[in-house]
Order: C-alpha cells, then structure tokens, then sequence
C-alpha cells in the first residue's frame, strides 16, 4: 500500500507541473483565445453525424499551417496561433469541444487532401483556397475570408517588379501544392519557379538572394513583411482570388453544413470579426464584410 501510495504522490507532483504549463500555454497568447468561453457545452447532435462523433469524443483534429504569421504560427509552446486557428476554434466550440483538445497537425499546402481523405484531419483550416480541382476531393464549408495572389520583394523592390509578368526570368518561389504555383505555371510560365514545401522557406530565400521573389496570398505575404519589414515588401496588386475555406471529407454534407451554419453565426455575432481584429487584422487592417458562404458543393 505504501508503495502506491507513494506513485501516486509522484505521479501527482509530475501532473502538477504540466497542468500549470498547459494553463500558460492557453493564457500566454493573451487575447487570442477569446473565444474560448463560447463553447457550447449543450450541444447535442444526430446519431452517426461527424458531429456527435468529435463531440462525444470531447475533441477535433484539425490541420493548419505552423509557419504562417497571422494564420497559423506555432507560439513558444509549441500551439498554431492566428486567424485560421481562430476559425477552427470557433468550429470547435459549436461542437461542444473545447480550444484545449484541438489537436494540431501541420499540414503544408501539398497535405492538405491527401491528409482529408486519409481522415488524419478532421478538417483543414489553412489558407486553403476553394477551387473545382479540389471539390474533386474533398468538400469545403466557407468561405471565411477571401485573399488574393500578390508578390513580395526585397525591400526597396531593386527589381522593379509590380505585377506577375514582371516575373518573366525571375526566379520566383511559392509552395507546392498551392494555387499560387498552378497559376504561375499556367498563366506566367516565364518565370523561374522554384518550389518549397512552406513560404518561410521562400522568405529565406528570398533574403538570402537564391529567390528575386515570392508569389502567393496577400495575407499571407503581409505576415512574412510583418516579421522582417528591413528585409521585404509586398507589391500590392493581388491579381486572383483565393476564397478560404475549410476542408472535411468529401460527401460529409452534414458536417460541411454545420461549419457553415456555425460561420454565419460567428458573422452575425462578432466572433469572426473578433478573430480577425486579434490576428490578421493587427496587420492587414479593420476585416472587410464578411464573405457570402458556399452551398458545399
Ligand atoms: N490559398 C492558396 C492555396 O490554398 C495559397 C496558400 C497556401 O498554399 O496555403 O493554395
């Protein structure tokens, strides 16, 4: 008895510690998890539904980007901050789960569907623009904001560069997997593309000279200036239009409905504004209108 006795009490000593970890971790990032208290702890959902899978579970996996300022950026602890991640909060706390037992999984532009399909995500809110090519796969309840392409430079634009023809000859980096790496190839194939698997991989490039520039959304650019404004700037021309949303698994009509149905009251009741103004919005200014959702199809 005494033994157990004593596990116990050091199983307690080792629990205590961590516990007060994980509240600093959730407390660290300040007003980031405002929406913590909004958890709707009554929900309730029909048998079989996804649903009522995550919330009986207590939890959801969700996939989004580490390396993104504003969108999704690992803190110090080692826990996605930003809009993205604020949005899948929001999903989170309509199901019941709490900001917590969110499981974050990196997922790089290229994982994306694969991750889906593969059902290791439960749903993917990662600058994840909608398109045909991707309905194929997987569904997509949004949008939730809508960017568009743009470049960045280096600082001063030494190059001259002011839109995507200008790119002609240029070694120009984004992600592969992206829309912004289709389109370049598609529409501008004089440039040079050079492909990562994340921008802050293209960012380094660039300031280290391998790159002349860096394509991708706007936003997501400004987050990269907004770490290193010595070093870059963004032309600021976006030349497409990328509608976020979030991914889940193809013919999951109910879920995809559900993420609908919690945005547009996130829209109404300031919580999507709230999450702009605390992340993307502390750079790229005051949240435009929010967007017209989708049907999921
Ligand atoms: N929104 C674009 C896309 O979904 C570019 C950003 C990204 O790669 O995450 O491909």
């Amino acid at each position: 008895m005494p033994v157990r006795r004593i596990r116990r009490a050091a199983v307690a000593a080792v629990a205590a510690p961590l516990l007060a970890l994980s509240v600093t971790a959730c407390g660290g990032d300040g007003d980031s998890n405002s929406n913590d208290a909004k958890v709707n702890t009554d929900a309730s959902f029909a048998a079989d539904t996804t649903m009522a899978k995550l919330n009986q579970a207590g939890a959801v996996t969700v996939g989004t980007k580490f390396d993104q300022p504003l969108f999704g950026l690992k803190n110090l602890q080692g826990v996605p901050e930003g809009f993205d991640v604020e949005i899948a909060k929001i999903v989170a706390a309509g199901l019941g789960v709490n900001p917590d037992k969110i499981k974050w999984v990196e997922s790089v532009s290229a994982n994306r569907e694969p991750f889906i399909q593969q059902g290791r995500v439960d749903m993917v809110a990662a600058t994840y623009t909608m398109n045909d090519k991707r309905k194929k796969v997987v569904d997509f309840a949004g949008p939730y904001y809508i960017a568009g392409q743009d470049i960045m430079v280096k600082k001063g634009n030494p190059l001259a560069i002011k839109g995507p023809k200008d790119l002609a000859g240029k070694r120009t980096c984004s992600v592969e997997g992206s829309t912004p790496a289709q389109n370049m190839r598609e529409t501008y194939p004089q440039a040079k593309l050079v492909l990562f698997d994340v921008y802050s991989k293209c960012a380094d490039a660039l300031k280290n000279g391998q790159v002349d520039a860096v394509t991708t959304d706007n936003v997501i650019l400004l987050g990269l200036v907004s770490k290193d404004k010595a070093a870059f700037e963004v032309v600021g021309k976006p030349f497409t239009k990328e509608p976020y949303g979030i991914g889940v698994k193809q013919g999951d009509a109910a879920f995809c409905g559900f993420i609908n149905d919690t945005l547009r009251k996130a829209f109404a009741d300031g919580r999507w504004t709230k999450a702009w103004d605390d992340t993307a919005g502390t750079v790229a200014g005051a949240a435009p209108p929010p967007p017209a959702l989708g049907d999921c199809q």
